[in-house]
Formats: C-alpha cells, structure tokens, sequence
C-alpha cells in the first residue's frame, strides 16, 4: 500500500516553499515536489528590490537564502514532475510516470506558462502531441518523435525515448549547452505550426519542415486544468477563495498560478495561506472521522 501524505505540495517556487514551511510548523506529514534548484524563474531574477529583507538581492542570492531555510528546517524538496492528478473522493492520486504517491490534500503552486499554445498544439493533443515523454514513450517504438524542451534537465527524457524512437529530434529553448545522446539530432530552429490529419505528421518550423509522429512540448510547468481534471479555470488561472480553496475539495492553489500580479512575495503569502487552509481541512476530516466512529 501507497504511504499517505497529509498534504502534498506541486511547486518548489516562493509559494510551494511557503506552504512547506508551515505545513512542517504544523506537523503535518507532508511531501514537496519540484527542483532542488528551488525556481527556475526565481534564478533569473538580475535583482529583486520587491522582497521583504532581502534589498537588492539577486534571484540567485535569494535562492540560496531559501536553501539555507529549508536545510535548518530539514525540508527536502523530492525532484519528481507530477503528470496528473486525480481526486478519489477521499484523497489525491498524484502520478509521476509510472510511479504514483497519494496525499489527503493537495496545494498546487506550480507557477505560470507565458505565451500562447502553439498553433496546432490543442487540436492534436492526445493525437500525437504530448507533454510527459517518458509516460507516452511505448506509443512511439520505432518511430519519429521530436522534443521541444525548455529546460535542460529535459536531456534526460530525449536520451530515454531515443533508446525506443527510430529517430529523435530535439529543439532546446533553453540558453545552456545542449548534452543529449549522439543519436539524437538537436535542431536550433522556432516551432511555428503543428500540422496533420488525424493525428500529427509534420512540424513547420521557421527554417525548415519536420516530418514527425509524436511531438513533445516539455514546459517547466503543465497547464493545471491538464495537471487536475475537473479543477475551476479562470483565464489560464486556477480560480480560488480567499482560503486559497479550489472548486475541488481538499485541493488549494497558491502563487502566479491563480494569477497576477506575479510576485514572489504575494506568491509566499499565499502559500502560507494554502497551508493554513489544508491544515484546516485536515483537522475538519479528523473531527468528522471521530463523530462518525
Ligand atoms: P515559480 O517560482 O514559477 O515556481 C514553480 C515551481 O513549480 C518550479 O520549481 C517548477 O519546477 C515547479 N513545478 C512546475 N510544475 C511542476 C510539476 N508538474 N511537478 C513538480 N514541480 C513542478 N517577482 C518579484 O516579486 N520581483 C522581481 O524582481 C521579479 N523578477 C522576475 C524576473 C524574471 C526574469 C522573472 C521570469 C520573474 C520575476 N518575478 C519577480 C516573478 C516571480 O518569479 C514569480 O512571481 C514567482 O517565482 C512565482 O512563484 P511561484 O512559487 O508561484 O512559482
């Protein structure tokens, strides 16, 4: 049997971290998913003038403060992308691959995508676009995948599926050296229209054309109405309360998810104010549990 998670945090970002931090303070049994790298957004920060106690900062000194933070609150972040999560009446059903966790609670603080879908990206989702490589690569044995990744910890899911794919083809949107498996064929170029009939057959790009059978768009983070069936979307936000409560019963939201402005100190408050409100539920279930017996 699964162990059970009081709460489960998706997000190791300034909302994500915020919520641990309480939910340890609260003593409740909990797990945070997301990077050691703490937030990729986070890093990028040149300077940040806008955070309590840290004047002038750079995101990467302020990554570090938070490093420091979790280390003498003896907090681990667990490095897993979630893919999907399903509410089973009574608790989470979170998904990483084939691997699976569950929690009584979720708190969803896994940041914004800017930027529109690409053209063609919804109309062949599921038929042939997807965005977990490792979860779909059975379906493309012998055959023609692309990646587009924005990430480099991405590598990894290209050098996994080119030991499956006939052939893979690989387009960074990141700015680092690109270190995939020599088989696989990096293609400097920009994505402008996914194109096919039933299901994907050829990418356009600006400078060349793609024949493909499967296309995977790794973002930093999933869109949440694909991350949680059924959960409220409110203009690409996850639609909450004050509470932080979502329209799903046990599942709350905190940070540039539920919307703008995008700050890291709005997206800390509100992660504090995700744990205080799990804790809530929690207690509320216990309490229930009891009168019942
Ligand atoms: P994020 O920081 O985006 O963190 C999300 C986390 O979730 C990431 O760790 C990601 O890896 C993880 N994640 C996503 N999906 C999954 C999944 N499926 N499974 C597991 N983990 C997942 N704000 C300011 O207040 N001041 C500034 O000066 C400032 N400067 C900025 C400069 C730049 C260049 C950028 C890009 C942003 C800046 N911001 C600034 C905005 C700030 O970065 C965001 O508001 C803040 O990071 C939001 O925090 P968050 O926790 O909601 O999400």
């Amino acid at each position: 049997m699964n162990e059970r998670y009081d709460i489960a945090i998706i997000g190791s970002g300034p909302a994500g971290l915020s919520a641990a931090l309480n939910a340890k303070i609260r003593n409740k049994k909990f797990i945070i998913f997301g990077s050691k790298e703490i937030s990729n957004k986070l890093v990028k920060a040149h300077k940040i003038n806008n955070y309590l106690g840290f004047y002038g900062k750079s995101g990467a000194e302020i990554r570090d403060e938070f490093a420091k933070h979790l280390k003498a609150m003896e907090i681990e972040i667990t490095e897993e992308k979630i893919n999907n999560i399903y509410s089973m009446g009574d608790y989470f059903a979170l998904m990483v691959n084939d691997k699976m966790y569950e929690a009584t609670s979720i708190i969803l603080a896994t940041g914004v995508n800017f930027g529109r879908p690409f053209k063609g990206e919804e109309e062949f989702l599921g038929k042939g676009v997807g965005y977990c490589a490792t979860c779909d690569a059975p379906l493309y044995k012998d055959k023609v995948v692309t990646i587009i990744a924005y990430n480099k910890h991405e590598e990894a899911e290209a050098n996994f599926i080119a030991s499956i794919a006939s052939k893979v083809y690989y387009i960074p949107m990141y700015k680092e050296k690109v270190e995939v498996d020599s088989s696989i064929e990096i293609v400097n170029d920009t994505l402008v229209e996914i194109v096919g009939e039933n299901s994907v057959k050829k990418l356009v790009l600006k400078n060349r054309e793609i024949e493909t059978d499967g296309l995977f768009i790794l973002r930093d983070s999933i869109s949440p109405g694909q991350l949680v069936p059924g959960l409220k979307i409110n203009e690409n936000h996850v639609e909450v309360d004050r509470l932080m409560r979502t329209n799903i019963e046990g599942c709350f939201a905190a940070g540039d998810i539920v919307g703008a402005p995008y700050q890291y100190i709005k997206a800390a408050g509100e992660g504090n104010i995700a744990a205080l409100s799990a804790v809530t539920y929690l207690d509320k279930i216990k309490k229930n549990s009891k009168e019942e017996k």
